[in-house]
């Protein structure tokens, strides 16, 4: 938050108070100060009240009047600076946060996921802080959604047949190229079954989860629409079928010896980096599935650990 002051005389204060993207204050009090914001550029979200109960917007053109005492927080939820235009009048300290805590005047940048309506309800979301940042939240009672972001969980698997690699060939627009099989996890399937699944489909191969190699996260790829994807990788249990492809996601279905994948001409680094982590490590020696143990199993839970 930068102040650009204009006036200050006795009783008086006035200037332009320019607001980072995606910041928020604490909860705070102008003391006796009466104070008139008139929003220049951007948008303004004030909550006050019991718990955020009350909630304000304002863009550009719009007065805001905040009373003496009165408790808030606001923020600037979006990716771009805001003017703001503050005339403060009366004797008081400028800022008394409600905590005793300093003044925090950046917190994560807000999220941004176009998201304008409730997925359960229907009604229009609101901006609310919670857990630092803004996130588009659901103020119909007795509903409380809240929006924490787009996450994913994609698999792939490293399948071998004696000194074979199993690959297929993908097709995405112009771009043909060659992967380990693999693909997203269902929201209410065993991410173990979902690999089994997918090296099914995508290859008529029968295999086996053996252990877990490794995973790539990915964080906020898109910054218009940021969405975070967990890429898991395991290594498989080949128990037959000849292999072949679906001609929907796969095209190509092929066992392929070290030395010949590095003569295709477009396989995916990430495939690559894969079947590296499992060819020179012994079978067994990334993380297995737990057997079921009281108390720490619950229904749906998998868990991969180092036995
Ligand atoms: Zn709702």
């Amino acid at each position: 938050m930068i102040r650009e002051q204009a006036i200050a005389v006795d009783g008086m204060w006035a200037g332009l108070v320019r607001t980072r993207p995606g910041t928020a204050t604490r909860w705070h009090h102008h003391g006796a100060y009466e104070t008139s914001i008139y929003v220049a550029s951007g948008r303004i979200v004030m909550e006050s009240g019991p718990a955020g109960g009350a909630f304000i917007e304002a863009g550009p053109g719009d007065f805001l009047h905040v009373p003496p005492g009165a408790i808030q927080r606001e923020a600037n939820p979006d990716p771009e600076e805001r003017q703001i235009v503050v005339v403060r009048a009366g004797h008081s300290p400028a800022v008394i946060n409600v905590d005793g805590q300093p003044q925090a005047d950046s917190c994560p940048p807000a999220y941004h996921p176009h998201m304008n309506f409730c997925p359960r309800c229907g009604t229009a979301l609101i901006p609310r802080l919670d857990g630092g940042r803004h996130r588009p939240a659901c103020p119909n009672e007795g509903c409380g959604f809240t929006h924490y972001g787009d996450h994913s969980i994609g698999t792939g698997a490293v399948v071998f047949r004696d000194d074979r690699i199993l690959l297929i060939e993908r097709r995405v627009r112009e771009r043909r190229f060659w992967q380990i099989p693999g693909g997203y996890v269902e929201v209410d399937e065993p991410i173990d079954s979902a690999i089994e699944r997918e090296v099914l489909e995508e290859t008529g191969v029968t295999a086996r989860v053996l252990d877990c190699l490794g995973f790539r996260h990915a964080a906020g790829v898109n910054a218009e629409r940021p969405a975070s994807n967990i890429y898991v990788v395991f290594r498989l249990e080949d128990t037959g079928g000849d292999p072949r492809p679906d001609g929907e996601e796969s095209f190509d279905a092929r066992f392929f010896t070290r030395a010949e994948v590095a003569d295709l001409a477009d396989v995916t680094s990430t495939s690559l980096w894969a079947i590296d982590q499992a060819a020179p490590v012994e079978t067994g020696h990334g993380f297995l599935r737990l057997a079921h143990r009281d108390g720490l199993h619950r229904p749906g839970h998998t868990i991969f650990g180092l036995t």
